[in-house]
């Protein structure tokens, strides 16, 4: 992509309205504009994002046996009459009445929703397990909605719905939820520390929530310091395997980690040494339930088991903040100059600056090794607009692409180009025809 042909509406100055530093980068790196409290445009840069943060979530998702579907973000209030939550859920809930008169609502989840369709399409025990799940538009008019995309009013998220037999295949669906989760955000970077969580209006019995460690988290943290040592990205498991996820899990959950909502002082102290105490703040940026027949049994969800008689299902629920990622992992990733996109979710792989754009020399090299990187498959943010080469830099900077590939007449002399790596700020020249083997060998 060529930024003279791009969309990029970068802000010089700090918006005043944003708090905390992912708010702030978003809106200076054009990634996003706000549309009314808590709702937001995704713009070129910060719509990638997102698409690259979701396309993970799907990808382990599908891998852990999960099939996606797609529900309408508008619901009729009817299903949530027999669930008994369309009075429970209070001013959150945004309802709409049609040219019928008939009561709809904009989905804050959907449970309700997912239980029906399921339990139109099973007949009896052979058609469970299964676990459908759709990435879709929520709204919750939340009291106050702040911190940019971290708590919006309309948000995406990836909700996951699984229904089995009994509590036991059940705790196997909880417990592959758990792990994928695991492989989820270590895929973005991130270490997500699962904690035991209270299970809120949502409803049930086991339930954890994945939270990242940044200072301007809402949630006050208390965890073992030997979950940051773990090897995050070790989970290579057959997830068909009950006990070799049902390991997994229990290595997890046999450490102390809790929000303050559930944290045990004496408990805590007890059971990690002092030195392993960390007592910090978090961003929840998934969350599970495991609610056994709490919607089955009031929608009906039967199926007819082994032995003839009706079974109602269990289930749980399982929630990724797909949107709320893209300002945490900025939370958890960035320097004075902007953002450091890990490579997973950058929004391009390369950024190409072309210093001296107009000079003959320097746009043919620029061209040539623009259309080699991009011929291999690489992501490349051009930037051959006519303009100061520091204004270039602190863009290429604030945006935060892994890589800068940086070509101008002095380097040109020597036949070389400089090459940047955003996170270490190493740089090192590298002759012109060695810089695609370098980045997309
Ligand atoms: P919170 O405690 O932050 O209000 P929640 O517990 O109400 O969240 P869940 O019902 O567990 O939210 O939703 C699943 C996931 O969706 C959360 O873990 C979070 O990542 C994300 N999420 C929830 N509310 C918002 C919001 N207002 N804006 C952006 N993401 C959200
Ligand atoms: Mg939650």
């Amino acid at each position: 992509m060529r930024l003279s042909r791009y969309f990029l509406p970068i802000l010089r100055d700090d918006p005043k309205e944003a708090e905390i530093v992912s708010h702030r980068l978003m809106l200076r790196a054009g990634m996003i504009r706000q549309e009314a409290a808590g709702s937001y445009s995704w713009l070129p840069l910060g719509f990638r994002v997102l698409k690259k943060i979701e396309q993970i979530v799907r990808e382990e998702q599908n891998r852990a046996g999960a099939i996606e579907v797609l529900m309408p973000t508008i619901q009729s209030a009817d299903l949530w009459r027999r669930s008994g939550r369309y009075d429970a859920y209070g001013k959150e809930m945004l309802r709409i009445t049609d040219r019928h008169e008939r009561e709809m609502l904009f989905g804050p989840t959907n449970e309700e929703m997912i239980t029906d369709i399921f339990r139109q399409g099973v007949q009896s025990y052979k058609d469970v397990p299964r676990n459908l799940y759709h990435i879709q538009w929520k709204f919750r008019d939340e009291v106050r909605p702040r911190f940019g995309v971290m708590r919006g009013r309309e948000f995406l998220m990836k909700d996951a719905y699984s229904f089995d037999l009994t509590r036991e295949a059940g705790q196997h669906s909880y417990n592959k939820m758990f792990v994928s989760y695991l492989k989820t955000f270590a895929r973005m970077g991130l270490k997500a520390v699962p904690m035991r969580a209270e299970t809120g209006p949502i409803g049930g019995k086991d339930s954890h929530e994945f939270l990242i460690l940044a200072p301007t988290g809402e949630s006050e943290v208390f965890f073992d310091q030997t979950f940051l040592d773990m090897d995050w990205s070790a989970f290579d498991i057959d997830y068909d395997d009950v006990d070799a996820v049902s390991k997994v899990v229990g290595d997890f959950t046999s450490r102390y980690a809790a929000t303050s909502e559930m944290h045990d002082a004496a408990d805590y102290e007890k059971r990690v040494p002092a030195d392993r105490r960390v007592n910090g703040r978090g961003i929840e940026v998934g969350h599970i339930f495991f609610f056994g027949t709490k919607y089955a049994e009031p929608l009906g969800c039967v199926v007819q088991g082994p032995d003839g008689k009706m079974v109602t299902l269990e289930s749980g629920s399982y929630g990724i903040g797909v949107s709320r990622l893209v300002g945490g992992i900025i939370e958890a990733s960035h320097d004075k100059d902007g953002i450091i996109w890990p490579e997973s979710v950058a929004p391009f792989d390369i950024g190409l600056i072309n210093i001296k754009a107009g000079d003959a020399e320097a746009d043919a090299a620029s061209e040539k090794i623009y259309k080699a990187l991009t011929a291999k498959g690489k992501d490349v943010l051009y930037d051959d607009r006519n303009q100061p080469g520091g204004a270039k830099f602190a863009t290429m900077d604030l945006i935060g692409l892994p890589w800068q590939v940086i070509i101008g007449p002095r380097g040109l002399k020597d036949g070389v180009a400089e090459i940047k790596n955003r996170k270490t700020g190493a740089r090192e020249n590298v002759a012109l025809d060695q810089v695609v083997a370098r980045l997309a060998g």
